[in-house]
């Protein structure tokens, strides 16, 4: 599969009116092939694996937010890079997940070609399918490079988008409270 993938980059640097062969590029095929491999690695993860059992009993149900996972994707249109932010809340219903699955969830999904609004969205029933939580709230917000870099060129554009499921989604009151908390600036 490398071996494929190197071939169908020197193809492309040359369709683009490069010599493959000069002396900067000669190993860029292959460079750029393994980058490609793991800026989509997540097709070869699953929930399983990455949360690796790390599901605990606990009887509180108090909101849990996990705020500013760092987020690096590829815009499904372009294979351009979008990166931001995840925020994720969710209302325990007997167990938590271990602090550091919840990035773990997000690489997954965010590692492989997508749209911001569809990342949201897998990112937030993973949650829930792992934890069967009473509710979760999923915000992510990005910038597109297909946006800053070609296109429109507008560099200082952020997209948001958000995911309720559950009580994060019919109880008005806990909504809210998700979202001033993600808003609020943080105190550390
Ligand atoms: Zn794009």
């Amino acid at each position: 599969m490398l071996d494929k993938l190197v071939a169908q980059y020197s193809a492309i640097i040359e369709s683009l009116g490069e010599d493959v062969n000069r002396e900067g590029l000669r190993d860029t095929p292959k460079r750029a092939a393994k980058a490609m491999q793991f800026l989509c690695r997540g097709y070869n993860q699953s929930l399983e694996e990455v949360t690796n059992g790390a599901i605990f009993e606990s009887d509180t149900d108090e909101m849990v937010l996990v705020k500013d996972i760092e987020l690096y994707s590829l815009c499904e249109h372009h294979l351009l890079p979008f990166i931001g932010r995840c925020h994720i809340a969710y209302i325990p219903n007997g167990k938590v997940l271990g602090l550091s699955k919840f990035a773990r969830i997000v690489d997954m999904f965010a590692r492989r070609m997508q749209i911001q609004e569809n990342l949201t969205r897998q990112i937030a029933e993973a949650v829930l399918k792992v934890t069967n939580a009473h509710g979760v709230g999923v915000i992510i917000e990005a910038r597109h490079m297909c946006m800053m870099m070609r296109g429109v060129e507008k560099q200082n554009s952020v997209m948001s988008s958000s995911v309720m499921l559950g009580s994060m989604r019919n109880n008005p009151s806990t909504r809210s409270e998700f979202l001033t908390l993600v808003h609020s600036r943080r105190a550390l």
